[in-house]
């Protein structure tokens, strides 16, 4: 493959538009172009029929379409599909695609690593590497749709895998106006939800140029815990981060901010903790989802036991809280949140190997090293 052809996924719309007017192609292509590789999903121009002959054949010339190629995939048990890619300057990027009733949610990252370095999270023990293209990012939504059975659809999209989105803006906006277009994966607004540790200055901008659900990784209700788990929050406290929520004027009881709290055993389950959160969130349009903490080899807390989460989650919701539990989904290949750390095959034991059903998918090479 030739090197530094033009991105097509590294393009918005509208920059795609302006990008093939500069080459002498109609502007409105680039409809007709989204219109195949997001909207049905064809990656390979030769197959695009309404276009002119000279044209498919210039786009497949000078035109790269996959950012990403396959490096592994695991199914879980449960129907949860990790799926690990590869990027040209080898970097590993995780997705993981959850499928639940008629749901099915993929949760796609944004940078390689994370300079946040949350204290109970994998991807934070790996220290950041760099941003993700654009291209990088949709791809991923574009490889893992490979993966759906028969019968299931892409239905929801969340920014809650490896990295900060709001760290990573101008991309993550590009990527979200795709998944919203008519012409490109179409999703509705309320089915793509973008997560932030807190990156306060960023927050309004990204609510101002995308109707996406906005999630926040709470995890605490005072400064001195959060500071803890969520390096963040020295600079950017909780006093800041509350005040900058009540200040959107998007957030509404139709469109509440969803809180998650990973909660973690004897650190931040207690009922004076229960309380705390309440009082910080009173009065703000919003919905709290608790995550017992997925345990992991770079991190020493642990979930709380199931009496401690479900008398949390009581507590809560006796005190007017619309809460909800978050069943860790495709634990066994290290799939749940905040386990996400792409890393080289070898450079992990893997914890209970036996507990994962790993096996090919068709176009999907897996490395030997990760079968059990
Ligand atoms: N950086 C963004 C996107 C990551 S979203 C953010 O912080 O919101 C992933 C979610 O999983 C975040 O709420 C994160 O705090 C949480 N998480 C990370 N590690 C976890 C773990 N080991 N167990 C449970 N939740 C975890």
């Amino acid at each position: 493959m030739r090197e530094a052809r033009l991105h097509l996924q590294d393009h918005s719309i509208e920059s795609l538009r302006a990008c093939f007017s500069a080459q002498g192609i109609e502007p409105w292509r680039a409809e007709q172009v989204a219109g195949w590789l997001y909207g049905r999903g064809i990656a390979d121009p030769s197959q695009w029929t309404d276009l002119p002959a000279a044209l498919r054949e210039r786009f497949t010339a000078d035109w790269q379409w996959h950012a990403l190629e396959w490096d592994g995939i695991q199914r879980s048990r449960d129907g949860t599909v990790k799926g690990r890619l590869r990027a040209r300057d080898n970097a590993l990027v995780e997705s993981v695609l959850i499928p639940e009733g008629d749901r099915t949610t993929l949760c796609i990252s944004t940078q390689v690593g994370c300079p946040l370095a949350c204290s109970f999270c994998a991807t934070g023990a790996l220290g950041f590497t760099r941003n993700l293209t654009v291209a990088e990012i949709i791809d991923q939504v574009c490889r893992m749709r490979e993966q759906l059975l028969p019968g299931q659809r892409l239905t929801n999209v969340v920014y809650m895998g490896m990295g900060e989105p709001l760290l990573n803006l101008p991309a993550v906006l590009d990527s979200a106006r795709l998944l919203l277009h008519p012409k490109a994966f179409a999703l509705g607004p309320r089915k793509v939800t973008v997560s932030t540790a807190g990156v306060v200055p960023k927050i309004a901008a990204l609510l101002a140029s995308v109707p996406v659900n906005l999630a926040v990784s709470l995890h605490a209700a005072t400064d001195a815990v959060r500071d803890e788990l969520v390096p963040l929050n020295r600079r950017f406290p909780l006093a800041t981060l509350m005040d900058a929520l009540r200040s959107l004027e998007t957030v509404t009881p139709r469109r509440p901010i969803f809180f998650e709290y990973t909660l973690i055993d004897g650190v931040n389950d207690s009922p004076e903790d229960s309380r705390a959160v309440a009082r910080l969130v009173r009065g703000l349009p919003s919905k709290l989802n608790l995550i017992p903490m997925n345990a992991h080899e770079d991190s020493r807390y642990r979930a709380p036991s199931d009496a401690v989460l479900t008398r949390f989650a009581g507590d809560l919701v006796r005190q007017g809280l619309t809460v909800t539990v978050r069943r860790p989904r495709g634990a066994d290949i290290d799939a749940a949140c905040g386990q996400l750390a792409a890393r080289r095959a070898g450079g992990r034991p893997r914890s209970e190997p036996e507990a994962s059903e790993v096996h090919l998918v068709e176009g999907a090479p897996t490395p030997a090293a990760l079968l059990p």
